[in-house]
């Protein structure tokens, strides 16, 4: 280099020099103990702020105090000790977010663990987000279809709704919600799967499940499995509802299951007492509802100034022995605007989908569902109940008059109609079909134990003989007289 060129450099680099200094906050660690970490010196550090610790660790601050904050660790400890550095990094926790979510399965802070490579995301957005004000919001008027006849027809559910499944274990509450997923095909429904505290090889099942029935091509499945730290737990279904938002503000409809709300609020409360927050009742923090209703209300339906977009979500609830009036159950059902109740008892003398009509019920629903399928399922509800009674009633008594003779014999039939297998979704004009004919009671002389064979083959008639009808059904979604007097003359036909 000759001097001109030096003399050059040095005067670009004169030019160029910018007093900017940037001042970074930073603190040391005090005390470390089950992945809460107590730091002196971020005096000004916001509370929900994520911190940088010298292993690259990051942790967002829970508690703020006089001389300390409170930092919960999200990922390992190892490394970390007392006078170690503390960075401020002046952004809120967020995951990153976009249409190449879809397909993967991530991690509470969305780093995909599928062992497909990196996700190509440019945007990244807060896991804690405002819900959306009242005056964005439109009513609920779309249904979102499960591809389940008892609750399709029995407790419709809308798009923006939020609807509750509830049961112990082991009755099929996970099912119902993957048989959801598995039908929004082609139906143009994101759909987000939260797992949170399960074990990962079931997690592992279920994406394979969702696979094979090409369910994946529309979902993002974020996990939390049960070895994860309990604030990771406790993030991940801000985490899956941030990226909800993402597509909901796209204008896009976006279903988003969170698989279990009951070992969400475990892993808040074991946070929360590391915290040395009070304990409240059964130990939980007082916050324990604020916890489940800010979550829950980010869920709805945008106008159509806003895009008409809408986050549907299914929460699940675990109970113990079927008691709902137990205290993260009762939190949840008064924040949601329905819940399909599941009952063991049901579930283990072969009732599956094992849903309690007495029990369950959709609030709004009720205003998205189509008018065909309205029309048929007026009086299911009411037939089921009286069915239940009467059964109860003449379980003792031999002779029966001839009109409960037929409430018992048409109820038999309901229940057996209602029953569903894993996996096979119902579209809607199946649906239609098989409630106008127990309507118009040509179920009555087909023997119980035939039915689910009855159902397979008048279905396939159909298909095969009435194909216009069906898509009629389907694309008008609704049912005119003649159509009507058409099925049931069809049926007819079939029995023949
Ligand atoms: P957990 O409490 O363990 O989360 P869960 O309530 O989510 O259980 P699932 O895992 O959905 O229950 O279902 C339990 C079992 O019942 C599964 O083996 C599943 O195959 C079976 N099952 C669920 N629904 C049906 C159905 N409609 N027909 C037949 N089998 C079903
Ligand atoms: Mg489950």
């Amino acid at each position: 280099m000759n001097q001109n060129e030096i003399l050059s450099v040095i005067k670009r680099e004169i030019e160029d020099f910018d007093f900017k200094t940037s001042v970074e906050e930073t603190g040391a660690i005090i005390q470390i103990s089950d992945g809460i970490v107590s730091v002196y010196g971020l005096n000004s550090a916001m509370y929900g702020e994520l911190v940088e610790f010298e292993t690259g660790v990051r942790g967002i601050v829970q508690n703020i105090e006089t001389n300390s904050v409170g930092v919960v660790l999200l990922g390992s400890d190892y490394g970390l000790r007392e006078g170690a550095i503390v960075k401020r990094t002046g952004k809120r926790a967020g995951v990153p977010v976009g249409e190449a979510m879809i397909g993967r399965v991530v991690d509470a802070l969305g780093t995909p663990i599928d062992g497909k490579g990196a996700i190509a995301t440019s945007e990244y957005a807060p896991i804690e987000n405002e819900a959306p004000g009242v005056i964005d919001r439109q009513p609920v008027s779309v249904p979102l279809q499960t591809g389940i006849l008892a609750i399709d027809a029995m407790f419709p559910i809308g798009r923006g709704q939020r609807e509750l499944i509830i049961g112990d274990r082991q009755t099929g509450k996970t099912s119902i919600a993957i048989d959801t997923i598995i039908n929004q095909k082609g139906q143009d429904v994101i759909c987000i799967y939260v797992a949170i505290g399960q074990k990962a090889s079931t997690v592992a099942k279920l994406v394979s499940t969702l696979t094979a029935h090409g369910a994946m091509d529309y979902t993002v499945v974020v996990s939390s499995p049960a070895s994860d730290l309990a604030p990771l737990q406790y993030i991940s279904p801000y985490s899956g509802t941030a990226m909800a938002e993402y597509f909901m503000k796209q204008g896009k409809d976006v279903l988003i299951v969170y698989d279990d709300l009951s070992k969400h609020a475990v892993a808040y409360r074991a946070m929360s007492l590391l915290l040395k927050r009070p304990p409240g009742r059964e130990a939980y923090p007082g916050d324990v509802f604020y916890l489940h209703s800010r979550l829950l209300e980010r869920s709805s339906r945008l106008d159509e100034a806003h895009g008409g977009g809408s986050i549907t979500a299914l929460p699940i609830i675990e109970t113990l022995a079927g008691d709902v009036s137990a205290y993260i159950p009762t939190n949840v059902i008064s924040i949601t605007d329905g819940q399909i109740f599941l009952e063991s008892e049901l579930f283990f003398s072969g009732i599956r989908p094992a849903v309690n009509v007495g029990l369950s019920v959709s609030r709004v629903g009720g205003a998205a569902q189509t008018k065909a399928m309205k029309k048929v399922s007026g009086s299911l509800r009411i037939d089921l109940a009286q069915f239940r009674e009467m059964e109860v009633f003449t379980q003792f008594s031999s002779e029966l008059d001839k009109s409960t003779k037929e409430l018992l014999d048409n109820g038999d039939r309901l229940v057996e109609l209602l029953k569903q297998p894993l996996y096979h979704p119902m579209s809607l004009h199946a649906m239609v079909i098989l409630l106008c004919a127990a309507n118009h009671k040509l179920l009555l002389d087909v023997p119980v134990s035939e039915i689910q064979n009855f159902k397979r083959e008048l279905l396939d008639y159909f298909q095969l003989r009435h194909a216009e009808l069906l898509k009629q059904i389907d694309t008008q979604k609704q049912l005119t007289e003649e159509m009507e007097n058409e099925i049931v003359e069809a049926v007819k036909e079939f029995k023949k």
